[in-house]
């Protein structure tokens, strides 16, 4: 099967006018829409890839590309979909009416279509996965939404002109969740399993519950035998806090605890369980 080509589009040149924060006193400078933008852009670059699709990178220069140049390259190269990353503004300044959080944006007409069916997924993982406002799925006449054969859908992912959301524009770990909350949503919308990545303990201290659903039995040691179960999940059941992973004779088994803190074990395997 061929992989799926997701254009992706970080916004806005890097000096294009206007699209910045207002001065930030304590910085000493305002910061740029796009330098938010192109980071989430590398960062989902990276998360597509890594669940096996392939990546078109609309404007991959710094340089301000037009974005007629930007919808056309997408098109001429066939994308099964295009998402474009931005930062919100509403009057440009820190003091008066500072709404925030994300939003995102389709085509009018869309929000029953593909478009709105791709941003609903990635808007429910922003919604899970951040600790901004949701202001849910809109339409607007977007030139990147209208001039797009394939499903398009544009992300506001905080206020440039919000104090705090301002701030979080030049958090990495901000940047990587949001990138990562995308690629949940693109993945959900094609139908592939997301994979995270895997560094050596990303697990540790993440909450494991079944996902399967019949019931799941867990264990007082690292065991598959039948005498050392102890109890049984049920989905959406689970322990809040995983502190080790350990092989158990045919595959690995989440050493975890429960709110009082006795340790069970339970299977790793990603058909029965998911870490949180
Ligand atoms: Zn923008």
């Amino acid at each position: 099967m061929m992989a799926y080509l997701i254009a992706l589009d970080d916004g806005h040149g890097k000096n294009t006018s206007g699209k910045r924060t207002p001065y930030i006193d304590h910085l000493g400078h305002s910061i740029r829409e796009n330098e938010f933008n192109k980071q989430v852009v590398k960062y989902l670059d990276t998360e597509l890839k890594r669940n096996g699709f392939d990546t078109l990178l609309v404007a991959p220069t710094d340089v301000d590309t037009s974005l007629s140049k930007r919808t056309k390259r997408a098109n001429n190269a066939g994308a099964d979909a295009y998402v474009s990353i931005h930062y919100n503004a509403y009057d440009g300044s820190f003091t008066g009416s500072n709404p925030s959080g994300i939003e995102l944006y389709v085509y009018p007409g869309n929000l029953n279509r593909k478009a709105g069916k791709l941003a609903y997924h990635i808007g429910s993982y922003l919604r899970k996965g951040t600790k901004q406002n949701y202001r849910g799925v809109k339409e607007a006449n977007f030139q990147v939404l209208r001039e797009t054969n394939m499903a398009a859908v544009l992300s506001e992912n905080g206020f440039m002109d919000h104090p705090d959301e301002a701030m979080l524009m030049m958090d990495a770990e901000f940047q990587q969740e949001v990138a990562i909350e995308h690629a949940k949503g693109i993945c959900d919308f094609f139908n592939v399993l997301y994979v995270r990545e895997q560094s050596e303990a990303w697990f540790i201290g993440r909450r494991v519950e079944s996902i399967f659903d019949g019931e799941l039995r867990f264990y007082n040691q690292p065991s598959w035998s039948d005498t050392d179960v102890v109890g049984y999940l049920k989905k959406g059941y689970g322990f809040p806090e995983i502190t080790a992973r350990v092989p158990v004779g045919g595959g690995d088994q989440y050493k975890a605890v429960n709110s009082s803190g006795a340790v069970f074990y339970v299977t790793t395997s990603e058909k029965y369980v998911q870490v949180i």
